[in-house]
């Protein structure tokens, strides 16, 4: 079987972007041998509270510093050009134009894939690409699958650090779940030490923290 590109598409508030965020997505891009994962900050998100996101512009420069050591995780405007809510079903079908015919995966941690059924246009967004569904402390993949329409539970593959990955496997299976050596820190965690005058200690990469220190982030707290 001919070897298509694979594009891992990582979205996000990001805010701020942090050492989970980058973990998770090399140890996924290596795992699937991905060619690259887009980090994709969104522009209003959806399912959050608004007033305490930091500018799509800051958290775009953030993303853009995290990365700047991975060739191969690749920072992506294209939620924030666009504007408006960010919808994956119209992120899918930009990234899709951009690379023909390549294998897009979504890159989501267990608890945002549990709430799958409630992206606009889900089952489209599901038939449409594939997904790697990464564990995070406290998360347990059995819970995800089970909150998935039963229908869809068949293209469920649970991938091991040794599990092989041939271009076959990934024709036949539409949803990989994979544990992840993942960092404990959440964004609110960031945000709430930021504000407590607390270190990051590691928590964010270093030129994300003198970002959101030289800024001024997330000292007070947004009316
Ligand atoms: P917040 O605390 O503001 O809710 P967050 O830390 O969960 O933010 P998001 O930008 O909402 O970050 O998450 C983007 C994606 O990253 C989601 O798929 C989420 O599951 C995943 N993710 C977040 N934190 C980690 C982590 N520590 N390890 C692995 N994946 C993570």
């Amino acid at each position: 079987m001919t070897r298509k590109e694979r594009i891992g598409i990582f979205g996000g508030t990001f805010n701020p972007v942090h050492s989970g965020h980058v973990r998770a997505a090399a140890e996924v891009r290596a795992r699937f041998a991905l060619d690259r994962v887009l980090f994709v900050p969104s522009f209003i998100p959806p399912h959050k509270e608004t007033a305490k996101v930091a500018s799509p512009r800051d958290r775009m420069a953030m993303v853009e510093l995290a990365l700047r050591r991975y060739r191969r995780l690749v920072p992506s405007p294209i939620e924030i050009e666009a504007g408006g809510t960010s919808y994956s079903i119209v992120t899918l079908n930009k990234v899709r134009a951009l690379h023909p015919g390549a294998r897009i995966f979504f890159i989501l941690g267990a608890d945002a894939f549990r709430e799958i059924e409630t992206w606009r246009e889900w089952r489209r967004v599901l038939e449409g690409c594939q997904f790697i569904v990464t564990t995070r402390p406290g998360s347990r993949l059995a819970g995800a699958r089970d909150a998935l329409a039963e229908e869809y539970r068949s293209g469920v593959l649970e991938v091991r650090p040794t599990t092989r990955l041939s271009e076959a496997v990934f024709a036949a299976f539409r949803i990989f779940f994979t544990p992840i050596d993942a960092v404990d820190v959440s964004s609110t965690d960031v945000r709430t030490r930021v504000r407590a005058g607390r270190p990051l200690r590691g928590l964010v990469p270093a030129p994300v923290e003198g970002y959101i220190r030289e800024h001024g982030l997330y000292r007070i707290p947004t009316p």
